[in-house]
């Protein structure tokens, strides 16, 4: 079961206001990369006070991430390696 997103806190500042926000446009690390820059939509909770994303602990976002990634490399985003 996927937790609610009431239920999630913001694992930087602590504060319960997580939305699920659009990431397109934004870098995540992933794999052996330290940047990979998403070009496709992907929605993740994301802290309304600090913009942390917490998607860590829910595994369908994980997976979402993971797969909004994957897309965003074959379609030849901006990486950047370690
Ligand atoms: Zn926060």
């Amino acid at each position: 079961m996927p937790v609610s997103i009431e239920k999630l806190r913001c694992g930087e500042c602590g504060e319960r206001k997580m939305e699920l926000t659009n990431v397109k446009g934004q870098s995540f690390c992933y794999k052996s990369y330290s940047s990979v820059k998403l070009i496709v939509d992907c929605y993740i909770p994301q802290c309304k006070k600090c913009g942390n994303h917490c998607f860590r602990g829910w595994s369908q976002d994980c997976k979402r991430v993971d797969s909004a990634i994957e897309q965003s490399l074959e379609l030849g985003t901006d990486t950047t390696n370690f």
